[in-house]
Parts: structure tokens; C-alpha cells; sequence
């Protein structure tokens, strides 16, 4: 049986055909959540599971999410469920139930777990699929955008990937309105014109036809109202000091007039990180300032600031980068032991080797006759270092050690000082 269309099964390294294994899925969680808990966001754990309304009235009725993807369903008790398509509104949910306004002056959450989105799948789109993101609220101010933007540009760099940073203002949901009705009265006329996906948008989301791949759209665009035209003193202002604070942290951008985002909350700052060597799905992640979201779900007048990044994006964008996902991650030694005996005489030895922080895994079946499958074992499982040992190694109290990755074999004592001599010089 496979699993559902559009989601996957992570599996261990040698087993994972598709690139998403634990190891390279660990990679990436643990470079994110380093860069947050370094400038001091705290985990938050929301249930996958919420209440549909909790999305109807966050993400908006309007999004493409909320409007067409998500997976809903009745309960038994007749409740409208939903698997939760993003993390922001849980996560807002729980912070002001558990009145974090009232006790903090801000609130930095990270999150990272599954969501789930009906999507046509293909090369970096799932039905399942995992996101690590943040949540930042407090009272407005440019220096929050500018924190956030920093953890996600920080963890990227940390991964090792050149990505592209596109930020935007959208001005407030009053400018936004004004800006609307001008670009719908603009496109009206052409509206056959438009390809099928933006003229259903006209109805729904006009706004979302600015970041319309289609060429046509594109085109079209190019006689239509600019959003700036319509933003006041204020929003362009907060937006230079957004923009002056990355220019003054030396964090390189652009400017893209066109980048609006889905979802219905985001006010004033919207970026999205971008890589051109993943196909078309090319949004790692993304985010932007939010002002009456907070207040909705229950919690006081706080701003907020929020991001959210594709695990499987980036993993594309490594991948597409370093090849293979060998190298991301290395065990350090598989002990394989010819006989039972000679398993029971080096268990001391290979705890104690574990307990300095090393991975020694036990070979569980001693065989001298798959010698050679366990050595392949070794290297597809990517051991740094095999030791084979026999009860003549054993008595001798000497062993050969070999490097899997350089073929290399040396005679050593069978001693943990000596093991890790070798281990800590590779
Ligand atoms: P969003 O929540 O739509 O702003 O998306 C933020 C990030 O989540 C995107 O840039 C992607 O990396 C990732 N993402 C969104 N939808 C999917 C999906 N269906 N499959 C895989 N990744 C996704």
C-alpha cells in the first residue's frame, strides 16, 4: 500500500528513495530552530488538528487555503475539523489563551511540525508537508520585521544556500481596499484576457493576480494602478525604516512591487526567500506583518510579525546545490563483532565510546560469511569508520579499523583512547 497521494513516508537514509530522509529532514529542522532559540524564540506545540472556524476567520475565507485546500471533515459529534493548513493561527490561538499578553511585553514562538493542503501535487508541493515557522508579537516596530527576517536569513546561510529575499509593502487592509476596487475596475475590461486561474482571482483575490506566473497576466499588469500609488504617509514610511534597518544590517534584498502573499492577515511588510534552482515551486519561505490577528483570536492588540519555510523546499534546494545527502550527516563508527562471544566483550567498550557523545552502532548478527554486506552496510547507512572484530583480534587485544570514506585500514589497539584518536583525526 502506498501512502496518500501527495505525502510521503521519511525513512531512514539507505532507505529513502526520495531525498526526504530523517537524517537530511534533521538537517534542516535543527540548522532553523538553532538560528530561533539563538535570538531567543521558545518552541510552541499546537494540536495538527483545530477547529475549522479557526481558520475561517485567520487565514481568511478569501486565501486559496482556506478557500479550496484544506482538508475538513465532520467529526463523530457532527464538529467541523480541520487538519491545520499553516501554524500561524494555532499558534495565536494558544498565545492568548494562555494570556501571554498579559504576562510578556512580547511573545517569540518557533514551530515546527506537519500541515496539510489539498494541492495538485508535483516537485515541492505536498498534501503533506512540514513547516518550520515564527511568530514574533508585540508592539510595532521596524526592529521585529528585521529580527525575524535575520533567524530565517541566518539559518539559510547557515544550510549553505544562496536564496533571493523579495520584500514588499501592502499598506493596511483600508489601502488595500482602495487599491482593489482600482486594480478590478483596471482589469475588468480585459478580464477574457486573463488566463483561468486569474479570472476566477478577479472574483475572489484580485490582489493575487500581481504574482500570476502566467506571461499574459503579466503583461496585462504592466497597464494597471501600482499598490504604492495608493499607500499613505505612514505605510511607505514604516516601509523605508524596514527596508533602511536591512540595507544598515548589510542583509541583501529586493524590492518586488509585486509580491502581495496568500493569506488574508498580512499587513504592511510581506518577503518571501526564493531559489531558482527548484522548479517552479520556487518559495522556500515567506511571511509578513499581521495587525488585527492577534485581537481576532482572542489575544490584545499586539502586532505580530510571522514566517514560514518549506522543510521539503529547502532540502530540494540543497540537494539541487550538494547532490547526494551523503554528506550531511555522519555516524561514526558500526562495530561488527564475528561472534557472540566477542559481542558480549565489546559492549563495555562501545558504551563507554557512546557515552563520550559518539554514534557506535552494534552490528546485531554476527556472521563472518556477510563480511562483505555488512562493510556495504557500513558505508549506505553512512558510517564513518567499520571495526571488524574476531575472538584472534579479541585475545591479541588488536584490530583494523578502516575509513569508510577513504578505504583506508589501520591496526589498532582495541581501546577506546585509541578508537577515538582516530575517529577525532578524520
Ligand atoms: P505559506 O504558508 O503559503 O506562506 O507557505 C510558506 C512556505 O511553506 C512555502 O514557501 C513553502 O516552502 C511551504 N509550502 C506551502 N505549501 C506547500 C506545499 N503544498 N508543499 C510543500 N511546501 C509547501
Amino acid at each position: 500500500m502506498r501512502p496518500p497521494k501527495g505525502t510521503y513516508d521519511v525513512l531512514p537514509l539507505d532507505l529513502s528513495k526520495q531525498g526526504y530522509s530523517s537524517d537530511a529532514i534533521e538537517h534542516v529542522r535543527s540548522a532553523f530552530i538553532q538560528a530561533a532559540q539563538r535570538a531567543g524564540f521558545q518552541e510552541i506545540t499546537t494540536p495538527v488538528l483545530e477547529s475549522t472556524d479557526l481558520f475561517i476567520k485567520s487565514t481568511g475565507i478569501s486565501s486559496d487555503v482556506v478557500g479550496k485546500e484544506m482538508y475538513t471533515f465532520l467529526d463523530r459529534s457532527e464538529r467541523s475539523m480541520t487538519l491545520r493548513p499553516e501554524g500561524t493561527p494555532g499558534a495565536l490561538r494558544a498565545l492568548s489563551l494562555a494570556k501571554g499578553h498579559e504576562k510578556q511585553l512580547y511573545q517569540k514562538v518557533y514551530y515546527i511540525g506537519p500541515m496539510f493542503r489539498y494541492e495538485r501535487p508535483q516537485q515541492g508541493r505536498h498534501r503533506q508537508f512540514i513547516q518550520f515557522g515564527m511568530e514574533l508579537l508585540g508592539p510595532k516596530h521596524s526592529a521585529m520585521d528585521l529580527d525575524l527576517i535575520a533567524v530565517a536569513s541566518q539559518a539559510f546561510k547557515t544550510l549553505g544556500l544562496e536564496v533571493e529575499l523579495q520584500i514588499n509593502t501592502i499598506g493596511t487592509l483600508e489601502e488595500r481596499k482602495k487599491f482593489r476596487q482600482a486594480l478590478t475596475d483596471a482589469l475588468l475590461p480585459v478580464k477574457e484576457q486573463l488566463s483561468e486561474e486569474s479570472q476566477k482571482r478577479l472574483v475572489t483575490n484580485p490582489l493575487r493576480i500581481l504574482d500570476s506566473k502566467n506571461e499574459q497576466d503579466q503583461d496585462l499588469l504592466k497597464n494597471v494602478p501600482c499598490l504604492e500609488d495608493f499607500l499613505g504617509e505612514d505605510s511607505l514610511n514604516y516601509f523605508e525604516q524596514v527596508k533602511t534597518s536591512l540595507t544598515a544590517c548589510g542583509m541583501r534584498f529586493t524590492h518586488n512591487p509585486r509580491l502581495v502573499r496568500g493569506l488574508d492577515y498580512y499587513s504592511d511588510t510581506v518577503f518571501e526567500w526564493t531559489c531558482d534552482t527548484i522548479g517552479a515551486q520556487s518559495a522556500l519561505g515567506g511571511g509578513g506583518r499581521y495587525s488585527g490577528l492577534y485581537k481576532t483570536l482572542g489575544g490584545d492588540q499586539s502586532e505580530g510579525v510571522g514566517f514560514a519555510c518549506g522543510i521539503e523546499r529547502v532540502l530540494l534546494a540543497l540537494e539541487a546545490k550538494n547532490g547526494a545527502y551523503k554528506e550531511l550527516a555522519g555516524r561514526d563508527l558500526l562495530c561488527i563483532p564475528v561472534t557472540s562471544t566477542v559481542t558480549s566483550s565489546l559492549l563495555k567498550l562501545i558504551f563507554a565510546i557512546r557515552s563520550k557523545g559518539y554514534t557506535v552502532d552494534l552490528h546485531p548478527i554476527p556472521s563472518p560469511k556477510k563480511l562483505t554486506k555488512a562493510l556495504q552496510s557500513a558505508d549506505s547507512r553512512n558510517f564513518r569508520f567499520a571495526m571488524i572484530v574476531g575472538e584472534k583480534e579479541l585475545a591479541a587485544g588488536q584490530v583494523v579499523i578502516k575509513n569508510l570514506k577513504t578505504k583506508e585500514q589501520v591496526p589498532i589497539a582495541l581501546s577506546e583512547e585509541k578508537i577515538l584518536e582516530i575517529i577525532n583525526k578524520a
